[in-house]
Protein backbone atom coordinates (compact mmCIF):
# COMPACT_ATOMS: atom_id res chain seq x y z
CA UNK A 1 0.00 0.00 0.00
CA UNK A 2 1.56 3.62 -0.74
CA UNK A 3 1.90 5.71 2.08
CA UNK A 4 -0.42 9.02 2.07
CA UNK A 5 2.78 11.34 2.46
CA UNK A 6 5.86 9.40 0.92
CA UNK A 7 8.14 11.91 0.07
CA UNK A 8 8.84 15.60 0.22
CA UNK A 9 8.21 15.89 -3.26
CA UNK A 10 4.53 15.43 -2.30
CA UNK A 11 4.56 17.54 0.93
CA UNK A 12 5.75 20.95 0.02
CA UNK A 13 6.23 21.92 4.04
CA UNK A 14 9.06 20.14 4.01
CA UNK A 15 10.88 23.05 2.07
CA UNK A 16 8.74 25.75 2.86
CA UNK A 17 9.55 28.27 5.44
CA UNK A 18 6.61 28.54 6.97
CA UNK A 19 4.83 31.53 5.89
CA UNK A 20 1.26 30.58 6.38
CA UNK A 21 2.33 30.60 9.73
CA UNK A 22 3.55 34.10 9.80
CA UNK A 23 0.79 35.93 7.48
CA UNK A 24 -2.36 34.94 8.65
CA UNK A 25 -4.34 35.48 11.60
CA UNK A 26 -5.71 32.22 13.14
CA UNK A 27 -8.55 32.66 14.20
CA UNK A 28 -10.20 29.63 16.99
CA UNK A 29 -13.14 28.01 17.36
CA UNK A 30 -14.34 26.40 20.57
CA UNK A 31 -12.93 22.74 19.57
CA UNK A 32 -9.45 24.19 18.61
CA UNK A 33 -9.21 26.22 22.00
CA UNK A 34 -10.05 22.94 23.93
CA UNK A 35 -7.78 20.94 22.36
CA UNK A 36 -5.26 23.30 22.77
CA UNK A 37 -5.61 24.03 26.26
CA UNK A 38 -5.83 20.38 27.36
CA UNK A 39 -3.04 19.39 24.60
CA UNK A 40 -0.78 21.97 26.30
CA UNK A 41 -2.30 22.02 29.65
CA UNK A 42 -2.50 25.95 29.84
CA UNK A 43 -5.67 28.32 30.11
CA UNK A 44 -7.17 29.89 27.32
CA UNK A 45 -6.14 33.28 28.25
CA UNK A 46 -2.55 32.45 27.78
CA UNK A 47 -2.79 31.66 24.40
CA UNK A 48 -5.54 33.89 22.67
CA UNK A 49 -5.61 36.76 21.61
CA UNK A 50 -8.61 39.28 21.01
CA UNK A 51 -9.43 40.60 17.70
CA UNK A 52 -12.87 43.57 17.08
CA UNK A 53 -14.88 41.68 15.32
CA UNK A 54 -16.12 42.94 11.81
CA UNK A 55 -19.04 41.04 11.66
CA UNK A 56 -21.81 42.45 14.39
CA UNK A 57 -23.71 39.09 13.93
CA UNK A 58 -21.13 36.76 14.47
CA UNK A 59 -19.08 38.58 17.02
CA UNK A 60 -18.37 37.20 20.53
CA UNK A 61 -20.54 40.03 22.81
CA UNK A 62 -18.51 40.53 25.71
CA UNK A 63 -17.47 43.26 28.35
CA UNK A 64 -14.80 43.61 26.83
CA UNK A 65 -16.40 44.34 23.65
CA UNK A 66 -17.16 43.31 20.24
CA UNK A 67 -14.41 40.21 19.89
CA UNK A 68 -13.47 37.49 18.07
CA UNK A 69 -10.74 34.73 19.16
CA UNK A 70 -6.69 34.62 17.46
CA UNK A 71 -4.20 32.57 18.21
CA UNK A 72 -1.19 35.24 20.00
CA UNK A 73 1.47 36.13 17.84
CA UNK A 74 4.96 36.80 18.73
CA UNK A 75 7.91 38.22 16.30
CA UNK A 76 5.55 38.50 13.68
CA UNK A 77 4.09 35.08 13.40
CA UNK A 78 2.39 32.70 15.12
CA UNK A 79 3.63 32.30 19.00
CA UNK A 80 3.77 28.42 19.01
CA UNK A 81 5.86 28.67 15.42
CA UNK A 82 9.65 28.01 16.58
CA UNK A 83 11.76 29.33 13.89
CA UNK A 84 15.58 28.98 13.77
CA UNK A 85 18.15 28.83 10.59
CA UNK A 86 17.27 25.13 10.16
CA UNK A 87 14.06 24.60 11.62
CA UNK A 88 10.99 25.67 11.14
CA UNK A 89 8.16 23.68 12.91
CA UNK A 90 4.78 24.02 14.42
CA UNK A 91 5.50 22.99 18.13
CA UNK A 92 1.72 22.09 18.83
CA UNK A 93 1.28 19.76 15.73
CA UNK A 94 -0.75 17.24 17.36
CA UNK A 95 -3.37 19.78 18.91
CA UNK A 96 -2.97 22.74 16.20
CA UNK A 97 -6.14 24.26 15.23
CA UNK A 98 -8.74 23.13 12.49
CA UNK A 99 -8.00 26.06 10.15
CA UNK A 100 -4.09 25.47 10.33
CA UNK A 101 -4.61 20.86 9.53
CA UNK A 102 -6.27 21.92 6.70
CA UNK A 103 -4.62 24.84 4.71
CA UNK A 104 -4.66 25.06 1.83
CA UNK A 105 -7.41 22.75 0.77
CA UNK A 106 -11.07 23.25 0.74
CA UNK A 107 -14.18 21.35 -0.88
CA UNK A 108 -15.36 22.72 -3.90
CA UNK A 109 -18.51 20.60 -5.95
CA UNK A 110 -18.02 18.13 -3.64
CA UNK A 111 -14.14 17.41 -4.54
CA UNK A 112 -11.28 18.34 -2.20
CA UNK A 113 -9.11 21.57 -4.24
CA UNK A 114 -6.25 23.71 -3.34
CA UNK A 115 -7.28 27.22 -2.27
CA UNK A 116 -5.99 30.08 -4.81
CA UNK A 117 -3.60 32.36 -3.70
CA UNK A 118 -2.04 30.23 -1.67
CA UNK A 119 1.39 30.95 0.01
CA UNK A 120 2.95 27.46 -0.33
CA UNK A 121 6.00 26.80 -3.33
CA UNK A 122 4.48 24.36 -5.06
CA UNK A 123 1.26 22.90 -5.82
CA UNK A 124 0.12 19.87 -3.42
CA UNK A 125 -1.06 16.40 -4.79
CA UNK A 126 -4.41 16.75 -4.58
CA UNK A 127 -4.41 12.85 -4.79
CA UNK A 128 -2.32 12.03 -2.42
CA UNK A 129 -3.86 13.99 0.30
CA UNK A 130 -7.66 12.91 -0.22
CA UNK A 131 -7.93 10.35 2.21
CA UNK A 132 -6.15 12.95 4.89
CA UNK A 133 -7.76 16.10 4.03
CA UNK A 134 -11.52 15.37 3.41
CA UNK A 135 -12.63 14.47 7.04
CA UNK A 136 -10.46 16.84 8.20
CA UNK A 137 -12.76 19.54 6.12
CA UNK A 138 -15.78 18.01 7.29
CA UNK A 139 -14.95 18.19 10.75
CA UNK A 140 -13.61 21.47 10.77
CA UNK A 141 -16.97 22.95 8.88
CA UNK A 142 -19.18 21.15 11.76
CA UNK A 143 -16.58 22.78 14.57
CA UNK A 144 -17.46 26.15 12.66
CA UNK A 145 -21.00 25.77 12.60
CA UNK A 146 -20.74 24.30 16.31
CA UNK A 147 -19.16 27.25 17.60
CA UNK A 148 -21.39 29.92 15.13
CA UNK A 149 -24.39 28.56 17.43
CA UNK A 150 -22.59 28.40 20.25
CA UNK A 151 -21.81 32.34 20.35
CA UNK A 152 -25.10 32.79 18.79
CA UNK A 153 -26.89 31.49 22.13
CA UNK A 154 -24.42 33.47 24.09
CA UNK A 155 -25.07 36.79 22.83
CA UNK A 156 -28.47 36.30 23.07
CA UNK A 157 -28.67 35.37 26.86
CA UNK A 158 -25.81 37.55 27.99
CA UNK A 159 -25.63 40.53 25.06
CA UNK A 160 -22.02 42.41 26.23
CA UNK A 161 -22.79 42.13 30.26
CA UNK A 162 -20.65 39.03 30.87
CA UNK A 163 -16.90 39.28 30.46
CA UNK A 164 -14.92 37.32 28.46
CA UNK A 165 -13.45 34.53 31.16
CA UNK A 166 -16.93 34.40 31.46
CA UNK A 167 -17.50 33.54 27.80
CA UNK A 168 -14.27 31.08 27.90
CA UNK A 169 -15.70 29.07 30.51
CA UNK A 170 -18.93 28.62 28.81
CA UNK A 171 -17.22 27.82 25.80
CA UNK A 172 -15.29 25.09 26.99
CA UNK A 173 -18.12 23.57 29.09
CA UNK A 174 -19.87 23.13 25.84
CA UNK A 175 -17.11 21.34 24.21
CA UNK A 176 -16.97 19.02 27.23
CA UNK A 177 -20.60 17.91 26.39
CA UNK A 178 -20.15 17.93 23.07
CA UNK A 179 -16.05 16.92 22.19
CA UNK A 180 -17.24 15.91 19.07
CA UNK A 181 -20.00 17.40 16.52
CA UNK A 182 -19.49 15.22 13.09
S1 LIG B 1 2.75 27.78 3.21
FE1 LIG B 1 2.04 25.78 2.46
S2 LIG B 1 3.90 24.57 2.17
FE2 LIG B 1 4.41 26.31 3.49
S3 LIG B 1 4.19 25.50 5.59
FE3 LIG B 1 2.26 26.49 5.01
S4 LIG B 1 1.02 24.81 4.21
FE4 LIG B 1 3.13 24.10 4.21
S1 LIG C 1 -0.59 26.58 15.34
FE1 LIG C 1 1.18 25.70 14.31
S2 LIG C 1 0.53 25.44 12.16
FE2 LIG C 1 -0.92 26.87 13.13
S3 LIG C 1 -0.09 28.91 12.67
FE3 LIG C 1 0.70 28.27 14.68
S4 LIG C 1 2.70 27.35 14.26
FE4 LIG C 1 1.55 27.43 12.32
Amino acid sequence: MTSVIDNSTKFPCVSCHTDCCKEYTIFVNAHDVHRLSNGLNLKPESFLELIGAKDYSLGIKVEEGLIDLALKQKNGACEFLEETDEVFRCTVNDFKPGVCRSYPFEMKDGKLSQMTDIMCPTDWNLDAFEKMMIPHLKEDKSEWEFYDRLVKEWNLKYDGKKSLSEFLKFMMDKVKLFPKVL
